[in-house]
């Protein structure tokens, strides 16, 4: 029986996890891992391999035995053998063997019971595989992909909704939510997939503990359960194209640490406030031109009394639609020698 999952070493309010297939490890306070697997392309791009795989498994038609899910499961983790992220590699490899053992494990009638369940919850979604089942291998991985996508998009919706909750930014179905997520967790046995090790340390001479965790929605209740010990806050990134949640030592801190959705190779934390500050003296510069637009028409105005009333109206107009004429430029649809022309053309007709 193959035995995987994230080993993680708890020690007040900080993770240690390794980071490199040698062992190398690192540490995390606690909220930064959820944060960094659970909210980028992290998760998509190895459940992505990970349906490839499962599509093209060349043992497909062989019949369900033990030694078969022997053989799948070597096939299983050997297709996600890299991944630019450790700890998120473990985490979905031991979620997905901690399925097919959950199944093989089982005797035929409760196996088909369970069938019959998650025939129904695939027919009732959009995303789940239909063709499951236990006749040959290939349904069999679907039907464990299944329960390996559920457990993903389960530990997604609670690390959101807590964040959300936590950051004071959770909407009225969010904080609903949260309360009915906490109510389903507080039934026994509905966190799946961790396990405790205790062991010696015979170097610092004590007793050491580490945790093995197969379950996306175990390793976030794992995470939050120490949320108060952790030295940092979850905070929620203001630069409204991300608004993505990371974590944080000082509550003033605004962006996040994560590649900003204007300018991938920048962070939002670089990124964002040369951006205001740019579009504030783009704004500024507008702003600029329509003052000189309308110097040019009061002094045309004091020359010229008998127009008074021609050149107000213009006046008027000029700054009706300049506002949404700004707009327009700040947002690229209008180039500023455009806007310029614009402003030009408000002349009285001589
Ligand atoms: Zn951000």
């Amino acid at each position: 029986m193959l035995k995987n999952g994230l080993t993680v070493c708890y020690d007040y309010g900080e993770n240690s996890v390794s980071i490199s297939e040698d062992g190398l490890g690192q540490k995390f306070a606690v909220g930064e891992l959820p944060c960094k697997i659970l909210q980028h392309e992290v998760v998509e791009e190895i459940s992505r391999v990970f349906f490839n795989c499962i599509r093209n498994y060349p043992r497909h038609g062989e019949n369900f035995s033990q030694e078969e899910v022997e053989i799948a499961e070597r096939y299983v983790l050997s297709a996600l053998s890299f991944c630019d992220f450790i700890p998120a590699q473990h985490l979905a490899q031991g979620s997905f063997i901690r399925n097919m053992e959950w199944y093989r494990a089982l005797d035929p009638e409760s196996a088909n019971r369970l069938l019959i369940a998650e025939l129904e919850r695939a027919k009732d979604t959009d995303f789940l595989l239909t063709d499951i089942g236990f006749e040959n291998m290939g349904r069999f991985l679907n039907l464990c992909f299944n329960d390996y996508i559920i457990d993903l998009s389960n530990a997604i919706e609670l690390f959101t909704v807590f964040s959300a909750t936590e950051t004071g930014t959770a909407s009225r179905e969010e904080q609903d939510l949260f309360k009915e997520l906490c109510e389903g967790l507080a039934v026994d046995g509905k966190v799946p997939g961790i396990e405790m090790r205790m062991g010696y340390d015979l170097a610092k001479g004590n007793y050491t503990s580490s945790y093995v965790i197969n379950s996306f929605l175990a390793f976030v209740v794992f995470e939050f359960s120490h949320y108060q010990d952790s030295p940092k806050r979850v905070m929620r990134c203001q630069n409204p194209e991300c608004g993505c949640f990371f974590m944080a030592s000082r509550s003033t801190a605004k962006y996040c640490d994560f590649p900003s959705p204007q300018k991938p190779s920048q962070t939002c934390k670089v990124f964002y406030p040369q951006h205001t500050y740019r579009e504030k003296e783009k704004a500024d510069y507008l702003g600029h031109l329509e003052k000189n637009a309308c110097c040019r028409l009061y002094v045309d105005r004091s020359r010229h009394p008998e127009a008074y009333d021609e050149i107000s109206k213009l006046i008027r107009n000029l700054r009706t639609y300049s506002f949404e004429k700004k707009k327009e430029v700040m947002e690229g649809r209008m180039a500023k020698s455009e806007y310029q022309q614009w402003l030009d053309s408000f002349q009285r007709n001589k």
